[in-house]
């Protein structure tokens, strides 16, 4: 969807409001579509006017009983980013499709698209996990291991994921260290028990 096109939805005329496709967080919109001021359930019919953050809508519904019109989320948002949206770019990024293919998936779904400004501005969110090449080191905590698997892939975030039974061991040494300053812990069978308790687990897995 061209920019300009995105733009003229953005304005808030009731026909845009109640047609077309939206893509919602159902548990949250039913959560959300409740009366404000006498906490009467909203009709989606009572639709006044919507404010489009990309994919993430805060429709104004009015209360029929009172009249009172209440804001209603589309879906979660952590305050500054909608999660929508964010999910959206990322399956951008991962897909290689790009801001634009995705937008003219989204118009012809009739799904308000996501101007190229905002889903720059996620990109920076979701951007540096989703950009970079991810490579799992399996390895037994050995430093030299690591340093050597950093130096082999610049650019790259390594993960590593431990054998088990050694993070159990390594674990143990630490509490003993943590032991010398923290007196409780130097208490007979106490070290023992945590350890015994994360063996568990681990077998549990
Ligand atoms: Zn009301």
């Amino acid at each position: 969807m061209a920019a300009a096109e995105i733009k003229k939805r953005k304005s808030s005329d009731i026909e845009s409001v109640i047609s077309g496709y939206r893509i919602v967080d159902l548990r949250e919109l039913g959560r959300n579509l409740k009366c404000l001021a006498c906490g009467t359930v909203l009709s989606l019919e009572n639709i006044v006017s919507e404010k489009l953050l990309g994919l993430h809508s805060v429709l104004s519904v009015k209360c029929h009983p009172c009249g009172i019109i209440t804001p209603v989320a589309t879906g979660r948002t952590d305050g500054r980013f909608a999660d929508i949206n964010k999910v959206i770019v990322l399956g951008a990024i991962h897909s290689g499709a790009g801001c634009v293919t995705v937008n003219k998936i989204l118009a012809t779904t009739d799904i308000p698209g996501l101007p190229p400004p905002t889903h720059k501005r996620y990109e920076r969110i979701v951007g540096p996990s989703a950009g970079l090449e991810v490579r799992v080191v399996i390895g037994n905590e050995d430093s030299s291991t690591m340093a050597s698997a950093h130096a082999a892939a610049t650019g790259m975030k390594i993960f590593k994921l431990a054998d088990k039974n050694h993070l159990v061991k390594k674990f143990g040494k630490e509490l003993y260290e943590l032991a010398k300053v923290h007196k409780e812990l130097g208490r007979k069978g106490v070290i023992d028990h945590i350890e015994k308790e994360l063996q568990l687990r681990r077998d549990a897995e």
